[in-house]
Formats: C-alpha cells, sequence, structure tokens
C-alpha cells in the first residue's frame, strides 16, 4: 500500500501546482531555467501511463508491466498531447493504483534532480501531497475564457480547427475531475502563493514568481 506519510526533500523543490493551460508548466520551466534547477513535468507521467494503457494496451492495474514499459526517454519521443491522451489521462489520474505508481518517480526525482541543484515540478498535487515541504509552492490559475482562447490558439498552431464551446467544455471537465476526485484532489495548499495569469505575459509571470521566491527568504537566489 502506497504511504502518504510527510515526505522531506533533501533537495530544494519548487512546487507548482493549478489548473490545466493556466501557464503552469511554461512557468515551472522558465524558474528551472532562471535557476539551473531541473524541471519536472508531472502531468507528462500521466499523459504517459495513458499511452502505454491505451497504445501499448497494457493493464492499468498491472504495477510490474508499467514499470517494466516504463521508459523516460520515451516520453519526450512521443505525442502526449493528443485528444485520446488528455482525455484518458484525466480519467486514470483518479485512480489509486496510478497515483502510488507515479508518487516514488516524482520524489525521485526531488531528490536527485539530475543538475544536482533542486527542481521544480509541477502538477496538480505537488505541495499538498506529493512535496509537502517543499520550500516554495505556488498555485496558478487564470480565469475559464482566457484558459480556452489559449488553448485554442495552441490547437490552431498545430494546425486544428476547434470549436469554443467545445474547447470550454473539455476544460470545465478536467477542472471538474481534477477538483472533485477524492485521491488528491487539485485544491491550494494554505502556504502556496497565488498568481493568476490571466493578464500576464509569459515574462511577467516569470518576474513575479521570482519576485515572491525572494520575497519570501526561503530559497537563495544564487543561480540567478
Ligand atoms: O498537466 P497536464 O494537463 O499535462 O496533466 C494531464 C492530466 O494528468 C491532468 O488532466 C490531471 O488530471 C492529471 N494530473 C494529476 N496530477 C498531477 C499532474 C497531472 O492528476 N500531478
Amino acid at each position: 500500500m502506497q504511504n502518504y506519510k510527510l515526505f522531506k526533500n533533501s533537495k530544494p523543490v519548487i512546487a507548482i501546482d493549478g489548473t490545466c493551460i493556466s501557464g503552469k508548466g511554461t512557468l515551472a520551466k522558465n524558474i528551472a531555467h532562471q535557476l539551473n534547477f531541473d524541471h519536472l513535468d508531472t502531468g507528462s507521467l500521466y499523459r504517459y501511463l495513458a499511452y502505454l494503457i491505451s497504445e501499448k494496451k497494457i493493464d492499468e492495474k498491472n504495477t510490474q508491466e508499467l514499470k517494466d514499459n516504463f521508459d523516460f526517454d520515451e516520453i519526450k519521443k512521443v505525442d502526449l498531447r493528443t485528444e485520446k491522451i488528455t482525455k484518458l489521462s484525466s480519467v486514470i489520474a483518479s485512480k489509486k493504483i496510478i497515483r502510488d505508481f507515479l508518487i516514488d518517480i516524482q520524489r525521485n526525482f526531488a531528490d536527485y534532480p539530475p543538475s544536482g541543484i533542486g527542481s521544480v515540478i509541477d502538477g496538480r498535487d505537488i505541495g499538498t501531497v506529493v512535496i509537502p515541504l517543499a520550500e516554495i509552492k505556488f498555485f496558478i490559475d487564470a480565469n475559464i475564457y482566457v484558459r480556452t482562447k489559449r488553448r485554442q490558439h495552441d490547437l490552431s498552431e498545430k494546425g486544428e480547427v476547434s470549436e469554443y464551446n467545445q474547447v470550454l467544455k473539455q476544460i470545465v471537465e478536467r477542472d471538474n475531475r481534477d477538483k472533485n476526485r477524492k485521491l488528491s484532489p487539485l485544491l491550494m495548499h494554505k502556504d502556496a502563493l497565488l498568481i493568476d495569469t490571466s493578464e500576464l505575459s509569459k515574462i511577467d509571470t516569470l518576474k513575479l514568481a521570482v519576485k515572491l521566491i525572494d520575497r519570501s527568504g526561503k530559497l537563495k537566489l544564487i543561480n540567478r
């Protein structure tokens, strides 16, 4: 049985949780780059498991087979952003067996980031469950209409035509699944620093986040 007891990370961690398409992934990447930390996008881990289950036909309950087939290098090579994978990842993320499977991988990354310095980890439950003692916790959100437009923009960049109401509906569905599931629901930790990116550019979001990290005094920004 998975042990969700208080885990103490041995290297500094900036935990970034938030709603889908809020800009948390981009922010995580940018902070990691600025601080020379490593970035882990935990959404891609859920997406990759969805890929193994749907494309490689691995039974989601067969953790040994999932483990044997889990290939970190493949995560960057396969398309995990398809409609099918996006939906399935959000569905399997409510299952205990899936969350248990991924928690050790995430904590291992936190303790052994490739840089040896620290990590920025983004997802839905990083500050609340996975790395509860993360030095810095952010919660990133943006208004639903802005997120819908952003998603449409991403789709059009990929050459896909989308319908506003359909995209909005899918985002609301994903939000609801993440917020209302029993296990590790998306919620804002009481110590999290809130950033609403609705009216912020990527660079302004980064500047604000770095200012908040600095002001917290919890992490020396020696790598800048
Ligand atoms: O962040 P991204 O949209 O790529 O994540 C894919 C799905 O994985 C989300 O819809 C969410 O349900 C799930 N997820 C999660 N916990 C995380 C990261 C992602 O439940 N830490």
